[in-house]
């Protein structure tokens, strides 16, 4: 039995007003979005329960407006790309409560789709306000969500309404909790977590959950440069956070102590500018010119990642191994990731990655469809690495 309740628990919802919380801050350009993949994560759940005969509600938020509504902010400019993504008809309203919402919710049969006006057009939303979420809790007999991304906030559309009403996780939020159970909640082992990207400060908290998880931690990317200072080796020119040399010192304790296996770069490759081509070399880690920055892991290096993804059951992944953005400092990432998802392909790996730049890291290594599972979820994902409770997941759970 799942930890949560999902579409397979919801019999008989013919006529049954469903709100259904999703994603769907897409990015726009001159009024026009520019890529629908959000929309087309969530049109699974939305077009099961409008076939089922319910009246489907969509509430979301849609970027950062500041003082109420705006033009710039309105889910109107997505509506056009969601009735394309469905291939149905979808209807809007000029707001999420009140007049305008609830007589559009009147007015649907069953089976109809009604997008409301972005949430966070009221203040209540983002405080979680229990009037708010009463107001939004009106127009619904039930509750869906369907946003893993927004679930890692407390707000009346991610976590309030499942207070107020029965609460469901939607068909993108259930494939999102299987894969991260299957990653980190209780993995197949043995675990193996690939860290890399810009800097350590940024992932202080992910690491220190990482390495009480895993059985090895293997860092990459321009974060390795401060393991590698603290350990007391020359750098050079390298992106380097020295002031957190203590803080790596306290994250290769606390491995020892559980028994993680650190794996640093034995080598890497260096260059004297950061740009597309820039000359380069390759160098023992120990042996860093002090005139050069490393940009990417060296060869040696990468063999060792491989082995680790060999051993792996279970591999998960945050951040590029290297500057992947330029090349050829993308061998590295690219390599570790072709490798990750051969070894899926072929049975031996469940492989789950997630976070901003690693998407995107995945996509230019073009494997991120053969790997098991890839979240799209930035910070959300992150917190999950980082070991915390989303809240929007947990009152899901207590709903069970
Ligand atoms: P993050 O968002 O923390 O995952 O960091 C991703 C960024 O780290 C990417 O833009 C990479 O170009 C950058 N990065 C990875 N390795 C290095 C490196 N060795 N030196 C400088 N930047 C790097």
């Amino acid at each position: 039995m799942a930890a949560f309740k999902t579409l397979d628990d919801l019999n008989d919802i013919a006529g049954k007003r469903v709100l259904v919380r999703v994603d769907l801050n897409v990015p726009v350009k001159d009024g026009k979005v520019t890529d629908t993949t959000r929309i087309e994560r969530v049109a699974p759940t939305i077009l099961e329960l409008s076939k089922k005969g319910a009246k489907v509600i969509l509430l979301a938020h849609f970027g950062r407006p500041k003082d109420g509504p705006s033009a710039e902010f309105s889910l109107s400019l997505v509506a056009p790309s969601v009735e394309q993504v469905l291939d149905h008809a979808v209807l809007t309203a000029s707001d999420c409560i009140g007049e305008a919402a609830a007589s559009a919710v009147a007015k649907m049969n069953n089976g109809d789709i009604l997008l409301l006006e972005n949430t966070r057009f009221h203040k209540g939303e983002e405080k979680n306000d229990p009037d708010f979420t009463k107001a939004l809790a009106a127009n619904g007999d039930i509750y869906v969500n369907d946003a893993f991304s927004a679930a890692h906030r407390a707000h009346s559309s991610t976590e309030g309404l499942a207070h107020h009403l029965p609460a469901y996780a939607g068909r993108t939020m259930q494939a999102e909790l299987e894969a991260l159970e299957k990653g980190l909640g209780n993995p197949v082992r043995p675990v193996v977590a690939i860290v890399g990207g810009a800097k350590v400060s940024s992932k202080i908290d992910l690491l220190m959950n990482l390495v009480k998880k895993v059985d090895a931690l293997v860092i990459g990317g321009g974060m390795a440069n401060t393991f590698i200072a603290a350990r007391g080796t020359d750098v050079g020119k390298s992106l380097c956070e020295h002031d957190l040399a203590d803080t790596a010192k306290q994250i290769m304790i606390e491995a020892a102590t559980a028994g993680c296996a650190i794996v640093l770069p034995e080598d890497g490759v260096v260059a004297r500018e950061f740009k597309a081509g820039a000359a380069n070399e390759i160098v023992s880690i120990e042996a860093i010119p002090d005139d050069a920055m490393v940009l990417d892991v060296g060869p040696k290096s990468v063999d060792a990642v491989k082995a680790w993804i060999e051993r792996a059951t279970t591999l998960v992944w945050n951040g590029p191994l290297g500057a992947f953005e330029i090349e050829p400092f993308d061998t590295a990432t690219v390599a570790a990731a072709k490798y990750a998802a051969e070894r899926t392909k072929a049975g031996k790996l469940t492989s789950v990655a997630g976070g901003g730049d690693t998407v995107s890291a995945l996509n230019h290594a073009g494997v991120a469809e053969e790997f098991s599972y890839v979240s799209t979820a930035g910070g959300a994902f992150l917190e999950w690495m980082e070991g915390k409770e989303l809240p929007g997941v947990a009152v899901l759970s207590a709903n069970r």
